[in-house]
């Protein structure tokens, strides 16, 4: 039997999302906080998994939690929904709103899931090239609004990988002048510590995502969506009804009881930050972009194919964004612990010295 023949034509057109092997010294490449749950902390967090009955089914959308990011965020409990990860919810947008014919609008370059997740789920997908400053192109993305609507679209605040926030005006008038969903995705949000969610008693069309990926909880898969009552109505139904799993509940929970040393996590790493920046800013033709994020987006004036496979070689991963066109010399490195930037700084001189 030929399986392709029976596979969606948009999925044989796809290549699976390439996720380098995590075998290397230093992982710089995924965004990810490089510092582990502080000690004090690590043993009462083991206690907590370890009470968990796993011959029980987890509670079914998450209520509680729900319930208790709600109350953080000071929106009702029906305005919020939890994920396995903020790539789920991703999904299950798209799930919901695909119709035949129906588009998502995206800036490109941004987050691969936004356009994977629409195509599988039947959309046709307009993406807009970013401006010369990595902004949104606002005419370009109004002249495709008159073409056709999106159903959807999908603003990561800060973007990734380019690293920045796009100007909230821009966002602004997508978000007035769209009949559709419009996403801001704050993934980064405790780097940028800039929100949309007040806006959202404003515009009705507006869905805020974040993930507790990026301070410190990747492995627990936890994302947040906070919109309108009457979506989230809508999503409960294209959930599974166990999408987050008792662990990862608690781990949510845990989260909330130990925010601070997470919140202190984070702004170590924006001091770290800095100092790589400032640091990869005297590399000569090395091109730091300003970051909002945990990583910093660079271009460099030599081959990034053997920038990226030196370093590799060398047990440094960093994510080679490298393509003909606007991203020729382009890559992305995530902010790690003061000595891993030391030794990512160290090596890439020496490369660059050769
Ligand atoms: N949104 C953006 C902008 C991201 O960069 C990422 C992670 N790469 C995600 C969402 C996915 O995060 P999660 O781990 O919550 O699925």
């Amino acid at each position: 039997m030929d399986i392709r023949s029976l596979i969606k034509e948009e999925i044989l057109a796809q290549r699976a999302y390439p996720v380098d092997a995590a075998s290397c010294r230093i992982k710089l490449d995924a965004n990810e906080n490089p510092l582990a749950i502080p000690e004090p902390l690590r043993e009462k967090f083991a206690a907590l998994l370890a009470s968990i009955p796993l011959n029980r089914y987890p509670e079914a959308g998450s209520v509680a939690l729900a319930a208790r990011f709600a109350a953080k965020f000071g929106v009702g409990a029906d305005q919020l929904l939890v994920g396995n990860g903020s790539d789920e919810l991703i999904q299950i947008l798209c799930t919901a709103l695909a119709r035949p014919g129906a588009e998502v609008m995206i800036p490109l370059p941004t987050f691969a899931m936004y356009r994977i997740s629409a195509l599988n789920a039947g959309f046709t997908v307009a993406a807009v090239p970013l401006d010369g400053k990595f902004d949104l192109d606002l005419p370009a993305m109004r002249e495709r609004m008159g073409l056709q609507p999106p159903a959807l679209t999908f603003l990561a605040y800060p973007n990734n990988p380019t690293a920045n926030c796009f100007s909230r005006e821009r966002i602004e008038a997508i978000l007035d002048e769209a009949s559709g969903i419009v996403v801001v995705d704050e993934a980064y949000f405790h780097f940028a510590q800039q929100t949309f969610l007040p806006l959202l008693k404003r515009h009705d069309n507006l869905v805020v995502l974040r993930t507790l990926s990026k301070v410190g909880l990747a492995a627990m898969r936890i994302g947040l969506l906070i919109g309108p009552a009457a979506l989230i109505h809508e999503l409960n139904k294209v959930r599974l009804p166990y999408n987050l799993n008792s662990l990862s509940q608690a781990a949510a929970g845990f989260y909330l009881d130990e925010e601070q040393a997470f919140l202190n996590q984070a702004a170590e790493i924006r001091r770290w930050r800095g100092e790589l920046f400032s640091a990869m800013e005297t590399l000569p033709g090395v091109h730091p972009r300003p970051t909002d994020a945990n990583f910093i987006f660079f271009s460099c004036d030599f081959d990034a194919d053997r920038v990226y496979t030196s370093l590799k070689e060398r047990g440094i991963l960093i994510k080679n964004l490298s393509a003909p066109g606007a991203m020729q010399g382009f890559m992305r490195v995530t902010v790690g612990t003061r000595e891993e930037n030391r030794e990512f700084l160290e090596v890439f001189r020496d490369i660059l010295a050769k």
